[in-house]
C-alpha cells in the first residue's frame, strides 16, 4: 500500500551500505520511521529526502507495518538553517522526535514544528524557538499558563513576578510562590502565546527560553542537547 503525506525529516542514520533510516514526522500519520534506500550512492535522486530539515510531499510504501521511501517532491528544504542556526533550528528537531510518538496522528502539532523553521529562517530565532517550547509543552498536556496571578487572580505587574514549577503557573509579587522571575520574561511569553506587538530585549528572550527548559526537564524526561548547548552559547 502506498501513502502520501507532507512530512519533515527529523533525524537521519546510516543504515546498511547505501541505505539510511530517517525519522519522519507527517502530517497524515504522526512520527514514522522510514526505510530510504540506495540514497547514499553519488548521485542518488533522493539524496535532498535523507536529510534533517527536508520539507516534502513524501510517497511511501507500507508492508508489515514497515515504511520504505518511495519518491519525494521538496516543499522548502530548510538547509540554510545548518548554517545560520544550527543549535536552535536541531532543538526543534530534537525536541519534536521527543515529544511526538511512533505513529499518533498530530497534525497541529506537524504544522507548528515546520512553522518554527521558517519563523528561525525568516524571523527572530530565539522568539521562534521559544514560541515552540510552549507548543510542544502544550502537546505533552503540561501547558505554560500565562495567565492572572494563579494564586489571587490579580493582574502581574512589574517589576517581579514568581514562576512556581509544579503547576506551570506564575505568581505575583504578593504570593510570591515559586522562582523569582522577571515581569519582562512573563510578558514575552504572554505576547508568544496570545500574539500582539511588542519588543523584547535578547536578554529577556534568553531568560524565557532558559525557564522554558528548566520547565520541560522538571516535568518531562524530555532533554534536548542542542537546546542546552545553544543556552550555553547564549549565557557566554
Ligand atoms: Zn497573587
Amino acid at each position: 500500500m502506498e501513502k502520501k503525506t507532507d512530512g519533515l525529516v527529523l533525524r537521519s542514520r546510516d543504515y546498511r551500505e547505501n541505505d539510511k533510516l530517517l525519522t519522519v514526522l507527517t502530517a497524515k500519520y504522526g512520527k514514522l520511521t522510514v526505510a530510504a534506500r540506495g540514497v547514499k550512492k553519488a548521485g542518488a535522486k533522493l539524496r535532498f529526502a535523507a536529510q534533517p530539515f527536508c520539507f516534502a510531499e513524501f510517497v511511501l510504501a507500507e508492508r508489515g507495518g514497515r515504511h520504505t521511501l518511495v519518491s519525494a517532491s521538496c516543499h522548502e528544504s530548510f538547509f540554510a538553517l545548518w548554517t545560520e542556526a544550527i543549535y536552535p533550528a536541531s532543538a526543534v528537531l530534537e525536541i519534536a522526535d521527543a515529544v511526538a510518538s511512533e505513529g499518533a496522528v498530530c497534525t497541529d502539532f506537524f504544522l507548528h514544528t515546520v512553522e518554527a523553521l521558517r519563523n528561525m529562517t525568516a524571523g527572530d530565532v530565539k522568539e521562534a524557538l521559544a514560541a515552540y517550547l510552549l507548543c510542544a509543552l502544550d502537546e505533552c498536556g503540561i501547558p505554560v499558563d500565562t495567565g492572572r496571578c494563579f494564586l489571587c487572580g490579580r493582574e502581574l505587574t512589574a517589576p517581579k513576578t514568581y514562576f512556581y514549577f509544579p503547576t506551570g503557573s506564575f505568581s505575583c509579587a504578593a504570593c510570591a510562590k515559586g522562582v523569582g522571575t522577571a515581569y519582562e520574561t512573563y510578558l514575552l511569553l504572554r505576547r508568544l502565546r496570545f500574539g500582539g506587538a511588542g519588543e523584547s530585549e535578547e536578554e529577556t528572550k534568553r531568560r524565557a527560553l532558559s525557564l522554558l527548559k528548566e520547565y520541560l526537564s522538571y516535568k518531562t524526561e524530555i532533554g534536548s542537547r542542542c537546546l542546552k548547548e545553544y543556552l550555553r552559547q547564549l549565557s557566554r
